[in-house]
C-alpha cells in the first residue's frame, strides 16, 4: 500500500482538500446533539415557540452544511480516486509492454489481466470509501466521546463499557475472516485462467466434445471462489446483527442509568436525547471503521500485486551506453550460442555458430522442437542468450537499443498475428507512413494481393480479432506483407510457409528473392523444397547443429539431412 504511495502525489491537494471538508462534516455531525439538547431543555420545556424557531434554524444550517460538505468531498475524491487508477492502469500497461517474454511467463496472462483491472479496482474502492472512514471515524468516535463526558461524565462511563466491547467483537470475527479474504484474489486468477483458457481453446473444446470438460474445470474454480466469498461474507454478516444487538442494549443503558441521572438533577431530559445520539454516533463509526478493517488487507494485497508488476525489471533491458553499429549492414552472426527457457532442464538451443550474410539466404530445418523457433527470436532479443552473443552488424544485440534492433528486422512469426481492424491498418503495422503503392506492391509480393482484392472491400476490407475471418495460409501472407513493407535489413521468415500449397510457396519464394535483395534472409522451414535453394542451410537436431552447408553438400556429408530429404521425396511420390 505505501508503495503505491509515490503515486498519489500529483493528487495531494484534491484528496487534502477531501479529508479537510469530511472532518468538518463530522464536526458538524457534532453538533446536532447539542442543539437537540437545547431544544428540548429551553424550547420545548418552556414551550418558548420563539426559541425553537431558532434553534431549529441553526439545526437545518447545519444540516445544510453537513450535506455540502459531504458532497463535493466526495465528489473530489471520487474524481482524484478514478484519476490515480486511471494512471495507475496506466502504469502497469507500460511496464508490462515493456516485459520480455521471461516476465510473461512468470506473471501469466491471466494474472496480469486482474492486476490491471481488478486489483486497480479494489485500490479505487479503498480511495473513495477508504478515505471517507479514516478521517470520520476517529473524529466522530473521539469527539462523542468528548462531548458526553462534558455533559455528564458518570454516564459518559456507559462509552467507556460499549466501546472495548464492540472492538473486541469486531476483532475476533476480522481475525477469522481476513485470511481469507486475501485468498480470495488467487482464485479470482484462477478463474480467469480458466476462463481465457476455456475461450481461446474453444474449437478445440468443441472438436474434442470437451465441453463437458471445460465446464466441470470453470465450475470447479467458480465453485472455490463462491463458497470462500460466501464463508467470508457470512462471517462479516455476523456484524450487523451484532452491532444492533450492542446497539440496543446501550440505549437500554443509556435510558436507565440516564433515569437515575435526572431523578437526581444531573442532566436533562434533552441531554439524555443527545446522549442516545452520541451512542448511535460511535456506533455507527465502528461499524464502518471495520469495513475499512475488512477493505485494507485486500487492498494491499491488491497493492502488492500491481506494485509486483509496476517493479518488475525486465530482463531484456535497453543497454545504458549503446555502441554504434559497425557499418555492416544485415550481418547476422551466433558465436557459440546457447539458451535455456527459465526453469527448463536443457537448453533450447545448444552452442550454435554460424554467419547469416546480405545477399544470402539462410535456411534452418529441422524437426519440431529442434530449437529453431527459439533460435530466430534470439535475434530479435525476445529473450536474451544464456552463453555466447548474438551478433547483429557486428554488434552484440545486447548492446543495441531494442528499437534500433527491431527496426532492422522483418519478422514473420510461426503463428500469424494479425489485430481487429482493416487489411491495411494490417499491414501498415510493419511500417506506419507507408503509401498505396507501397502496400499493394508488399502485398502482391506475398501472394496476398489476389486474396484481398476478392475480399469485400479490398484493401479496407474487416480483420476480425485475431484474424478469424482468413484461413492460415491468409493470415501467413498477411503478415508476411506485414514484414516486406519495411524493406529491413534482415529478414526472418519462421516456418512461414507451412500453410500455402507448394504452388504458391515457390511462386512466393520467386517473388522474395528479387524482393530482398542485398538483405539478409533467414528461412525457417520443415520442408526440404522450402531449403534446398539456399545459400547455406543449417541442420538443426537436439538443439544443436549437426550440418551446415548447400542442399548438395550437406546431401554427401549430413546423414540427419539425408533422412530428412529421403523421407519427404518418399511422401511426395507417395501423395
Ligand atoms: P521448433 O521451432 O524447432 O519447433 P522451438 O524453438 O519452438 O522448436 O522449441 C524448442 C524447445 O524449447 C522445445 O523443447 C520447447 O518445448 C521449448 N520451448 C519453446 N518455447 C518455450 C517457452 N516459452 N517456455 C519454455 N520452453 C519452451
Ligand atoms: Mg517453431
Amino acid at each position: 500500500m505505501l508503495k503505491l504511495r509515490k503515486y498519489l502525489t500529483p493528487f495531494r491537494v484534491p484528496l487534502i482538500i477531501s479529508m479537510v471538508l469530511l472532518a468538518l462534516k463530522s464536526l458538524s455531525d457534532l453538533y446536532l446533539p447539542r442543539l437537540t439538547a437545547d431544544m428540548v431543555n429551553t424550547g420545548l420545556v418552556n414551550n418558548d415557540i420563539p426559541y425553537i424557531l431558532r434553534v431549529g434554524g441553526i439545526m437545518l444550517a447545519v444540516a445544510a452544511f453537513n450535506i455540502a460538505c459531504l458532497l463535493i468531498a466526495v465528489y473530489v475524491a471520487a474524481k482524484a480516486g478514478n484519476a490515480f487508477c486511471r494512471d495507475l492502469r496506466d502504469q502497469v500497461f507500460t511496464r508490462i509492454e515493456s516485459f520480455s517474454l521471461s516476465e510473461f511467463d512468470r506473471f501469466g496472462p491471466a494474472s496480469l489481466i486482474t492486476r490491471t483491472t481488478n486489483d486497480v479496482n479494489q485500490i479505487r474502492g479503498i480511495m473513495d470509501f477508504g478515505l471517507r472512514m479514516i478521517v470520520m471515524s476517529p473524529v466522530t468516535i473521539i469527539g462523542s466521546v468528548v462531548m458526553a463526558f462534558i455533559k455528564d461524565p458518570a454516564l459518559a462511563l456507559i462509552f467507556v463499557v460499549i466501546i472495548p466491547i464492540i472492538s473486541t467483537a469486531f476483532f475476533f470475527v476480522l481475525h477469522k475472516g481476513l485470511p481469507l479474504n486475501t485468498q480470495l484474489q488467487k482464485k479470482l486468477d484462477g478463474i480467469n485462467l480458466v476462463l481465457r483458457e476455456g475461450l481461446t481453446g474453444i474449437r478445440v473444446i468443441r472438436a474434442f466434445n470437451k465441453e463437458g470438460t471445460d465446464k466441470r474445470r470453470f465450475e470447479s474454480v467458480n465453485k472455490e471462489y463462491a463458497d470462500s466469498s460466501i464463508y467470508v461474507n457470512r462471517l462479516m454478516g455476523i456484524i450487523t446483527p451484532l452491532v444492533t444487538l450492542i446497539m440496543n442494549l446501550a440505549i437500554l443503558a443509556i435510558v436507565w442509568f440516564g433515569g437515575f441521572r435526572i431523578t437526581v438533577g444531573k442532566i436533562q431530559v434533552g441531554d439524555l436525547m443527545a446522549f442516545i445520539q452520541y451512542a448511535l454516533l460511535v456506533i455507527s463509526a465502528l461499524t464502518t471503521f471495520t469495513r475499512l478493517l475488512i477493505m485494507l488487507p485486500r487492498a494491499s494485497v491488491s497493492a502488492r500485486r500491481i506494485n509486483e508488476v509496476i517493479e518488475t525489471v525486465p530482463a531484456v533491458r535497453d543497454p545504458e551506453a549503446a555502441k554504434a553499429s559497425s557499418g555492416l549492414s544485415g550481418v547476422v552472426e551466433f558465436k557459440d550460442v546457447t539458451f535455456s527457457y527459465p526453469g527448463a532442464e536443457c537448453p533450447a538451443v545448444h552452442k550454435i555458430s554460424f554467419t547469416a550474410k546480405p545477399g544470402e539466404t539462410t535456411a534452418i530445418i529441422g524437426g519440431t522442437g529442434s530449437g529453431k523457433s527459439t533460435l530466430v527470436q534470439l535475434i530479435l532479443r525476445i529473450y536474451d542468450v544464456t552463453g555466447g552473443a548474438v551478433l547483429v552488424d557486428g554488434v552484440d544485440v545486447r548492446d543495441m537499443p531494442q528499437e534500433v534492433l527491431r527496426a532492422k528486422i522483418g519478422y514473420v512469426p510461426q503463428k500469424a498475428v494479425l489485430f481487429s481492424g482493416s487489411v491495411m491498418e494490417n499491414i501498415l503495422y510493419g511500417k506506419e507512413d507507408a503509401g498505396v503503392e507501397e502496400i499493394e506492391h508488399a502485398a502482391d509480393v506475398a501472394q496476398a494481393g489476389d486474396f484481398i482484392r476478392s475480399m469485400e472491400g479490398g484493401f479496407d476490407a474487416d480483420v476480425s480479432q485475431g484474424g478469424l475471418n482468413l484461413s492460415g495460409g491468409q493470415k501467413q501472407r498477411l503478415s508476411i506483407a506485414r514484414a516486406l513493407i519495411r524493406r529491413p535489413e534482415i529478414y526472418i521468415f519462421d516456418d512461414s510457409f507451412s500453410a500455402l500449397d507448394f504452388k504458391t510457396d515457390a511462386r512466393l519464394r520467386r517473388a522474395l528473392k528479387k524482393e530482398t535483395g542485398q538483405s539478409t534472409v533467414l528461412i525457417v522451414s520443415q520442408r526440404v523444397s522450402t531449403v534446398m535453394d539456399a545459400d547455406q542451410i543449417i541442420v538443426l537436431e537436439n538443439s544443436e547443429i549437426v550440418g551446415i552447408g548447400t542442399h548438395d553438400a550437406l546431401l554427401a556429408s549430413s546423414a540427419v539431412y539425408r533422412e530428412i530429404v529421403s523421407s519427404q521425396l518418399a511422401e511426395e511420390v507417395s501423395a
